[in-house]
């Protein structure tokens, strides 16, 4: 039995209490977010009296260590922002504290992410004797997951990797992101990045797309962009010649983004209005809708798998492994819509493969270093099922 730790009451923080209240690995669940009026509106809707809330400010190394002394978890599940990375970690360094997250660090200063920040507390971690498991959403999450479970059954050797990210979804909306809209911007506005014979190249942003088909929904046109997982799988692969990320955008969508960065809107340099500092992107999170608020009209689809091609046996071969989620089902099954969903059942199933001793180690690991077996064989059953297809004209 485990004591786990929830920092983060947004969208994802809302369906990893709901599932992890229903894992019964766990004997004592703490939601704990700066708002705590939001965790006890989550801990109401779960139910059964199985989640106790807090407040912290999770910039705060201090106010994290008092917490943790306090409710002495197992492990934390850290579903705040990519900001609280750092003292998050540094917090369950002096605690004594397991570390799980589906985010990669990024300063609040600079719209920029990568893995050498966490990936430098590795021999703190080790020496203490604790895990820390990072990336663990969907994207990244499952999809070095996938690609884990296909190096360790499917293939010799791993020469071309695409994920693919599709939301074929419709929310009603005439501008939204699907999660925090701060890191959302930050992210897609970011110049594009692929690995090609052992050296990053970069692009304009959105300047390399084409249409993909994507199962169950049919043709979307896919942008290239930098995502995080590309920089640890083509360290743990270094089979891999080539390694992009495509996500489908709408052309609404990328109107308003146009538009958003043109007036200035998606600046994070500190501005003063009417004698106030504000950030821009900051305010303009504050007006744009409430992620969280996406589901109850949210119809259709997302799709986010592996396309892969490679060696087995001396003869290459395609692959392409994914899920499909419906926002209507994620909304019906925890309020949220299946972006939020899509994020919070990894983290929650990761934290159960820690806490039932399938996944261990010590150090700082990315997840496509854990066995994949058992988290897949469960994935479906905890509501993201998937599906493998060999042989098949991949369309990259
Ligand atoms: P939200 O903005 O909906 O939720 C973030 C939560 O963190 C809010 O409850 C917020 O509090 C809380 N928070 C922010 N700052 C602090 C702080 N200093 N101290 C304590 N709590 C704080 O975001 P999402 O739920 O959409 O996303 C959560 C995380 O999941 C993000 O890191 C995001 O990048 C990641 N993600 C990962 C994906 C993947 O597939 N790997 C996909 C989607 C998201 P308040 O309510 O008071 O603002």
């Amino acid at each position: 039995m485990s004591k786990v730790l929830i920092i983060g009451a947004g969208g994802v923080g809302t369906v990893v209490a709901h599932k992890v209240a229903a894992d019964n690995v766990f004997s004592e669940i703490m939601l704990a977010s700066r708002t705590k009026s939001k965790c006890d509106e989550i801990a109401a809707a779960v139910g059964g009296g199985r989640i106790q809330t807090a407040q912290v400010d999770a910039d705060s190394v201090s106010e994290l260590v008092a917490l943790m002394k306090s409710f002495q978890p197992d492990i934390v599940i850290n579903v705040a922002l990519p900001y609280q990375d750092l003292t998050i970690m540094d917090a369950c360094l002096e605690c004594g504290v397991n570390y799980l997250d589906t985010a990669n660090y990024e300063p609040k200063d600079e719209a920029h992410f990568e893995y050498s920040w966490q990936w430098a507390y590795h021999d703190r971690f080790k020496e203490k004797g604790l895990m820390a498991i990072l990336g663990c959403g969907f994207d990244p999450g499952v999809s070095a997951i996938f690609t884990a479970y296909a190096a360790k059954h499917h293939f010799d050797e791993i020469h071309y990797l695409d994920i693919v990210d599709c939301n074929a979804g419709n929310h009603g909306m005439a501008f939204a992101t699907n999660f925090n809209p701060e890191i959302n911007i930050r992210e897609v506005t970011q110049k594009g990045r692929y690995w090609e014979n052992g050296a990053w190249i970069e692009t304009e942003p959105h300047a390399i797309h084409k249409p993909l088909n994507y199962p169950e929904i049919g043709e979307r046109e896919s942008y290239l962009i930098f995502h995080e997982e590309l920089e640890s799988l083509v360290k743990h692969y270094p089979s891999i010649k080539r390694a992009r990320f495509w996500m489908t955008f709408g052309q609404e969508y990328l109107t308003h983004l146009r538009v958003i960065q043109n007036i200035g809107m998606a600046r994070i340099d500190p501005i003063i209005y009417n004698g106030v500092e504000i950030v821009p992107i900051q305010f303009l999170k504050a007006v744009l809708p409430d992620p969280k608020s996406l589901g109850a009209n949210y119809h259709g689809q997302t799709s986010i798998g592996c396309r892969i091609r490679g060696v087995k046996d001396g003869k290459e071969r395609t692959y392409y492994i994914y899920n499909n989620c419906d926002h209507e089902i994620a909304f019906r099954e925890t309020g949220t819509q299946a972006v939020s969903f899509t994020t919070g059942v990894p983290a929650a199933l990761g934290a159960s493969m820690f806490a039932r001793g399938i996944w261990r180690g010590a150090g700082v690991f990315n997840v496509e270093q854990l066995d994949p077996d058992q988290f897949l064989a469960e994935l479906g059953e905890r509501g993201l099922p998937w599906v493998e297809k060999f042989d098949l004209d991949l369309e990259l």
